[in-house]
Order: C-alpha cells, then structure tokens, then sequence
C-alpha cells in the first residue's frame, strides 16, 4: 500500500484533468476499475460539472530573478484551478494571491478555486517572509478548457444484488494522509474481496470529492436506493486514532456495525456525529438519497492537514495495514450479520449432542457458557443484536452460530 502511495504521490490531481486519468490508469493496473467521463457543463442536481484543468508549469520570479514557488518543485505551489496568468506585478498586488500560514512557517498550504476564477500561488510563510519590495513575474501555464469529468467504479457481484457500497476520493495532489492512504487501502480491499466468497454485492467507486459523488449519485440513484445496505467513505487512513461519522439517520446497520467493530477490535475510538461529517458522506447520507453510510477515518484533526506536512513521511505502512484490517473487519461482519430462531423450546439438551460438558463440575468453561448464551438470545435476533447483547464481538460467535446451525439446534432466516 505504501509503495502504491509513493508512486501516485506526485501526481496533480483536482476534480478534472490529466492528474485524475493518470490516477486512475495506475489503480486500473491494480484492480479492474472501469473509468467513466462527465463532459463540463452536465447537470448533476444543482450542480455543474466544472471545466477541465490542466497545468503544466508555473513559477513566481523575484526582482532579482530568482525562481521560487516553482510547481515542478511540488504542485501544492499552485491554488489548484488557477487560471493561466503571465504578468508582471509589485509585492503589493501579488501578495492578494499568495497564500501561507504564519503558525506553520514551514508548511505550504493546500487552496484551491474551484468555482471562482482566480489564480494563486502558496508557499511557506518562512518565504514570504524574505520577499522583498519591487515587480515579480507570475507565469501559470495551465488551461481551462470543456473537458470530461473522470471517475472510476467496480461492481464485484456476490450471491444478492444487495450491495455494499464504498467510496474514496481521487482529487488532491501531493498530499499522502488526507488523499493517498484513501485509495491505497481501497486497492487493497479490493483484491481481498476479489479473493472471498461474497453473499453481498460490492459497489466501489474512487471519485473527486463533492461534486464527483453528485455526479455519481445522480446517475446512480434508483440502484444505490434500490441496493446499498451500507456503504462506507473511507479516507484519512494513515495516521494514528480511529473515528467514525455516524449517518445522517444514525442508527442504520452501517452505523452499528462500525460502532460494533470499533468497540471491540479497537476500543479507543472518536465517534463523531453527523453534524461533524466533512466527507462524501455529505452527499450520501442528504435528504431524498439517504442512503444507511457513514465515514470511517483515523485521526482527521492533525496540524498537517492540507498542506505539504501530509506527505509520506507522515503516514505508515503499519498504520495503512491497521486500516486495512479495520475496513475488512467492517465488510465481514456484514457478511456474518443475518437473523437467528432457535429450533427447540426450552434449552436443547446439549450433552447429547457433544456440546456440554461430560462430568458436571462448579463453573461452566468459557466455550460452554458462550455457546450457552447466544443460544439464549437466538429468538429471532441478529448475529450484532446476539453479539451485542452478550458483549462479544461478532467474529468471536460466528463460530459458534455456524456450530448450532450445524448442530440443527438454530436456524438462520433466509
Ligand atoms: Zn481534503
């Protein structure tokens, strides 16, 4: 996952252009997305998709002719969908478009403009800071032109037309956290899924932020509503804490499951409610869509967040596997959650059956009295609601369930 980060790293993505394609091409080589193009000015409920940006160069050029905010040197230099500019101007003036953050001197901020156009350049405030009066060169070569919108979807069928449904964003540039760890751990989930047998279908799309989840949802609609069980955004995956943002309904089988699996695999965790939401969920969750989704995302409140910071120094294979685990372990408890009847009144005589104890003793073990009491709560219930009430993760009674199934002792509905 890492190494897949450290090459789509210096990309310059945004919400259209080649930095997208290019992306996506490179995921393409690792899963079987298939690609899909938005022509500029198609509607999407109350929104347009926007012209395509492209850029090749830009610099900024001192008095003294020196170069800096050079965008080959890294392409958080330029806000992104600048329009193309080539003038020559006094501090004054440039310093309306320049962009830094005088309590991180070292950081270049992350800005973009996407509906407003403008042009801007960003740079550390320690920079800034030497600039001296007199008429600097700003040259942006980039282009605004009607393009295409791209975004990329995966359909894997399972056994249901039921669907799982994720999604991650494809629309920053270099930035590692809070862009890359998104699609690498999506990849990653992918070819796990590929690997297992599914009762669900899944559903994955990597889109530009906003406006591509509209975009998506508005030509997605009827099958999202009609299919989606739950559905997941996932990104921010590379750093340390857990969080999740409940659903705008809050207490839909997506929200519970990633309560459930944050509770017993992590422990520690932020649960942040949908007024705290920030991602696609936004669009996912708003009224008339609706769909049961929530965001899962490590720790979204760190100091590097939007700026050159967020780059691969700051994330961690390790923590990219941890969020691996943590997604894959949310996608298998969809896939053990299903409603359970006991077969026999009162309690089955187990001893017979090879499930009890052969010499009775003070205490029951462990395995017994779970068994024991899952039985117990089998009246219909589901495997969370089972889990939940005997306070055991789902992957610890599955077993179990599968036991007493075999056993003829329960019976799983349909
Ligand atoms: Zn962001």
């Amino acid at each position: 996952m890492y190494d897949l980060a450290k090459e789509l790293f210096p990309i310059c993505r945004s919400l259209t252009g080649e930095g997208v394609r290019e992306t996506l091409r490179i995921i393409q080589r690792e899963i079987p997305i298939s690609v899909h193009s938005v022509p500029s000015g198609t509607q999407a409920f109350d929104w347009t998709v926007p012209q395509e940006w492209n850029i090749e160069d830009a610099w900024l050029e001192a008095p003294d002719g020196h170069r800096f905010a050079e965008f080959k040197k890294h392409n958080l230099h330029v806000m992104g969908y600048s329009e193309p500019v080539d003038c020559r101007i006094p501090l004054q003036t440039l310093q309306s478009h320049l962009h830094s953050l005088p309590n991180m001197p070292d950081a270049i901020p992350y800005r973009t403009s996407y509906y407003n156009r403008n042009w801007g350049f960003c740079l550390t405030h320690r920079e800034r800071e030497t600039l001296a009066d007199g008429i600097y060169a700003a040259v942006i070569k980039s282009s605004l032109k009607p393009g295409k919108l791209n975004y990329a979807e995966l359909i894997i069928p399972g056994e249901t037309e039921k669907e799982v449904f994720l999604s991650t964003y494809i629309c920053h540039p270099s930035m590692a956290n809070d862009q890359l760890s998104g699609p690498v751990v999506m990849v990653e989930l992918v070819k796990w899924l590929l690997s297992q047998s599914r009762h669900y279908t899944y559903r994955i799309v990597f889109v530009p932020e906003t406006i591509g989840s509209i975009v998506y949802a508005s030509r997605n609609l009827e099958a999202l509503k009609a299919n989606v069980i739950a559905g997941f955004n996932i990104a921010c995956l590379g750093n340390d804490g857990y969080s999740m943002v409940h659903s705008r309904a809050r207490h839909t089988l997506a929200d519970s499951i990633a309560k459930h699996v944050l509770e017993h695999h992590i422990g520690h965790y932020t649960e942040m409610d949908w007024l705290d939401r920030g991602g696609d969920e936004r669009q996912y969750c708003a009224p008339g869509i609706n769909l049961p989704f929530v965001a899962l995302w490590r720790n979204v409140n760190y100091p590097e967040y939007h700026t050159s910071l967020d780059n691969l120094d700051y994330i961690k294979e390790e923590r990219l596997k941890e969020s691996f685990t943590w997604v894959r372990l949310c996608l298998e408890c969809l896939e053990m959650h299903h409603l359970y009847d006991s077969k026999i009144l009162c309690e089955p005589q187990m001893g017979k059956r090879g499930l009890y104890r052969a010499i009775g003793t003070e205490a029951l073990d462990d395995a017994i009295r779970t068994r024991m009491n899952i039985l117990s709560y089998c009246d219909g219930r589901s495997s969370l609601g089972i889990a939940h009430m005997i306070n055991r993760p789902m992957w610890e009674i599955n077993p179990y369930l599968k036991e007493l199934e075999m056993a003829g002792l329960i019976e799983r509905r349909p």
